[in-house]
């Protein structure tokens, strides 16, 4: 074997797309390539003696913001162990800022950009010579047409016990300075019916749960619409082994006929993930993010109303021009529209983002750290936004975990975003701890903290064990459904 393909998931069920796309394309070389993956949190020496197992010549490391310093540590460790064994980088986190970075300095070549057609050829001149003088190589960018589809190279393993990720198109026409698809300035599609065709074959082959990592499905509604309709097909046909597909939404573009068809889905076998970021109009302007904010309001409203689809709706914390009062703001208009989980994310500067230009003029002070959150800026200090993040923790806790479902209406009131801050600061100081909090203990300090707001302590009682008496339940009475488990708490709530 010659060359390895390996990167470290953030978790074993996230199976490298990108890694397949690679191999895929490997052409004379896909032969003596093998993709080997790692889970972040595995130690750093076996990671290395497994890569060496292989004896390759090449690695090819796909890197990205949750895995970039434990990879440092396993570029590192290999170049000392077997120098020999030539280190290949590519992926978003060294696309960017390349040259700065440490793992940069200790690998012998890095790809920018899109590797599909670069790697092979990179591969080529190190195995055959001449050896390439330039350390850094910008990744061609071929039409989509030219690339092959990698989704056979999911194995039985994979479709059965991982996460099946797939795209039908790439890029994003709009261009929100905190994102890297901003980047993109246009989005591509790949042709419709031979990726469909893909998604025959893993159906076939027993897929069911069918990530889309498209950046905005909803950009050309044919293609949408051909896409739902294969799934719809897929439910008609077999209503006891059902499909769940996410997809990820622009919120302010539901045409009629794509409503029509979101309509038709059953319970537990959709999901849209929508990002809103900030429903405050001079934020939006100043990360150049266009939204209809009455548009995206009346979707979500309609999509919670009217569709069995589960909605997990992002919102971010941090952005520049955003006080805490006017996310509170949007936190509360956005809860009352009835979201499923509201992904409260805190800002973070990806490399390459525009969002960098705000620096000075707000104050935004960035951890220097992967995954570069931001720490401060001028409307927000530190100890607040460490407010914010306990908050967000917090919040998937309770409410994003599908396991408050009863409580939370009486924890949140009419005020959620006051309400929940308050409580968030009150268990903190009670528990000083924000993770590894078990379900009983939480369950203990809700009914706790109800009680000091003044609710009666039996009803309290009652209140929170309704909950985790049904989270218990629903793990052992889950309906047919391919969802995962939280969404499928949510969708029985
Ligand atoms: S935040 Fe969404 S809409 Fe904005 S550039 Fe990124 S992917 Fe595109």
């Amino acid at each position: 074997m010659t060359i390895l393909l390996t990167t470290l998931n953030a978790r074993y069920t996230h199976a490298s797309l990108g890694l397949r796309y690679l191999l895929a394309n490997m052409g004379e070389w896909q032969e003596q390539t093998k993709i080997q993956e790692f889970v972040i949190g595995a130690k750093t020496t076996e990671i290395v003696e497994r890569i060496l197992q292989h004896h390759p010549k090449i690695v090819g490391f796909g890197i990205y913001i949750w895995n970039v310093e434990e990879t440092n540590k396993v570029v590192g460790m290999l170049k000392r162990v077997a120098p020999h064994v030539t280190v290949v980088l590519g992926g978003p986190e060294v696309s960017y800022e390349t040259n700065e970075q440490d793992i940069v300095k200790q690998a012998d070549y890095v790809i920018t950009g899109w590797g599909d057609v670069t790697f092979p050829k990179l591969c080529s001149e190190i195995l055959n010579g001449p050896k390439p003088i330039m350390k850094v190589h910008a990744g061609h960018q071929p039409p989509l047409a030219d690339i092959k589809l990698p989704y056979s190279l999911y194995s039985d393993d994979d479709i059965k016990n991982r996460t099946i990720y797939v795209e039908a198109s790439r890029g994003c026409p709009f261009k929100c300075e905190f994102c890297l698809s901003a980047l993109d300035k246009t989005a591509w599609p790949f042709n419709i019916d031979a990726f469909l065709a893909e998604m025959e074959s893993l159906h076939q082959r027993g897929a069911r749960l069918f990530k889309f990592v498209d950046r905005t499905f909803n950009l050309n509604i044919k293609t949408s619409l051909k896409i739902m309709q294969f799934f719809l097909d897929k439910l008609a046909a077999n209503p006891d082994d059902p499909v769940y597909a996410h997809f990820e939404l622009v919120p302010d573009h539901l045409p009629d006929a794509l409503k029509e068809g979101i309509s038709k889905f059953p319970p537990g076998a959709l999901q849209f993930e929508i990002g809103i970021q900030s429903f405050n109009p001079e934020v939006q302007t100043l990360v150049s993010r266009k939204q209809d904010n009455q548009k995206a309001a009346d979707n979500i409203r309609w999509l919670c109303d009217h569709s069995t689809a589960h909605m997990h709706v992002d919102l971010i914390a941090g952005l520049p021009g955003e006080t805490v009062e006017s996310f509170a703001a949007g936190f509360n208009k956005l809860w009352a529209l009835g979201p499923h989980e509201i992904q409260f994310g805190i800002l973070k500067r990806l490399r390459g983002t525009p969002i960098i230009r705000h620096t000075e003029p707000f104050g935004m002070v960035f951890d220097p750290h992967p995954p570069y959150t931001i720490l401060a800026n001028q409307h927000i200090d530190f100890p607040t936004m460490q407010r914010l993040v306990r908050f967000a923790r917090y919040w998937d806790l309770v409410a994003n975990s599908g396991r408050f479902t009863n409580t939370l209406p009486v924890l949140l009131g009419d005020t959620p975003f006051e309400h929940f801050m308050a409580f968030a600061d009150w268990l903190y100081a009670n528990t000083d701890a924000t993770h590894r909090i078990a379900l009983d203990r939480l369950a203990a300090m809700v009914q706790k903290w109800l009680v000091q707001r003044g609710m009666d302590a039996h009803e309290a009682t009652a209140l929170v064990a309704s909950d985790v008496a049904t989270g218990k339940k629903h793990t052992h009475d889950t309906p047919k459904a391919a969802a995962p488990q939280r969404q499928v708490r949510h969708l029985a709530a």
